[in-house]
């Protein structure tokens, strides 16, 4: 049967938001009139999510399970999804019902426009931290001013692919992935629509800071080489002091001036100097293993219970 929506819902430890999720996206989607799939990718969960997973597909034919070997992360889980996606559109949305899934139709009718990616722009937010807007807010607009993707702010993944567009992000097998950098970075006809992103169904977020850090890492680092630019910038700033302050050393010793005498001075040079060194050789150190990563070549991700068809 040709399928036309194909919803993809990342899943690591959600077994109170499972049901609900699938009976909301049911209603939506029975409603919208066409043929439409739910991908439930269990990404390594060990709240019993694998089981409940299993039983819904057992009921409806229309639920197709992904079960990972182990938590291989949110971004991965998405990507799985694109693997298995068999419908004309593909929608990604947070398993914990943060994204409506009510809002599916309005991306869809953007579809139908004609646009090839409608992601879905966070409006208001519920039920967040301070700390988590606050963070958030700032990832967004940092990743915008850094990257050389025009990344849309405000926006996750929540969002509508024409098939095309999945086609394209199929091929591209980075291992450190921004699924939402990706999809701005293939072009295409793109519109945003605003949504009031609600608070968490049940349970607890499963993004810690250092979760969050990883991702906002993963996206500039895979987007942009704006850190080795700031460890070169640096380099050329110690650089200056030092060829600036020669000559006016030189000029206060002879002119009998006891200033930067001592090893106070020393010391703060060596390890200002030590600092920057440092931090550059970190960074380099973050590509590097990103480009060893990518030469081992492993699988993204590797799955223990394939969809049956
Ligand atoms: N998730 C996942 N693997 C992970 C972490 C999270 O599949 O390692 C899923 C999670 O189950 C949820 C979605 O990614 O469906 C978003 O996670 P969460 O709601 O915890 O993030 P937040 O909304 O707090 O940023
Ligand atoms: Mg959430």
């Amino acid at each position: 049967m040709k399928i036309t929506y194909s919803i993809i819902a990342p899943i690591y430890n959600e077994i109170q938001t499972i049901p609900e999720l699938y009976r909301r996206v049911k209603e939506v989607m029975d409603a919208s009139g066409e043929p439409w799939e739910l991908i439930l990718v269990d990404d390594g969960s060990s709240d019993g999510s694998t089981e409940k997973i299993r039983e819904l597909a057992r009921q409806d034919k229309t639920v197709r399970p992904v079960i990972f070997a182990r938590n291989f992360g949110h971004q991965v889980a998405i990507t799985a999804g694109w693997d298995y996606a068999r419908g004309d559109a593909v929608i990604i949305i947070d398993a914990d019902l943060q994204d409506p899934p009510e809002v599916i139709l309005d991306l869809a009718s953007k579809w139908k426009e004609g646009y090839e990616v409608v992601y879905a722009v966070r409006g208001e937010r519920e039920g967040e931290s301070w700390f988590k807007l606050w963070t958030a807010s700032l990832f967004y607009r940092l990743i915008y001013r850094i990257t050389d993707v025009k990344i849309p702010v405000d926006t996750g993944d929540f969002r509508l692919m024409d098939r095309k567009v999945v086609d394209v992000l199929k091929k591209m097998k980075e291992r450190h992935r921004f699924p939402r950098g990706m999809s701005a970075w293939v072009g295409f006809k793109q519109i945003g629509v605003t949504y009031k992103r609600a608070a968490r169904h049940a349970g607890v977020t499963k993004y810690p800071f250092k979760k969050m850090f990883r991702l906002a890492v993963n996206a500039i680092t895979g987007f942009s080489y704006f850190p080795l630019q700031v460890a070169t910038f640096f380099g050329f700033v110690s650089a200056g002091i030092a060829i600036l302050a020669i000559p006016v050393v030189i000029y206060m010793r002879m002119t009998g001036s006891g200033a930067f005498f001592g090893q106070a001075t020393t010391l703060i040079a060596v390890l200002f100097l030590g600092g920057v060194q440092l931090i550059s050789l970190g960074i380099l150190g973050e590509y590097i293993g990103r480009l060893y990563d990518e030469a081992k070549g492993r699988p993204l991700y590797i799955v223990r219970e394939a969809p049956e068809d």
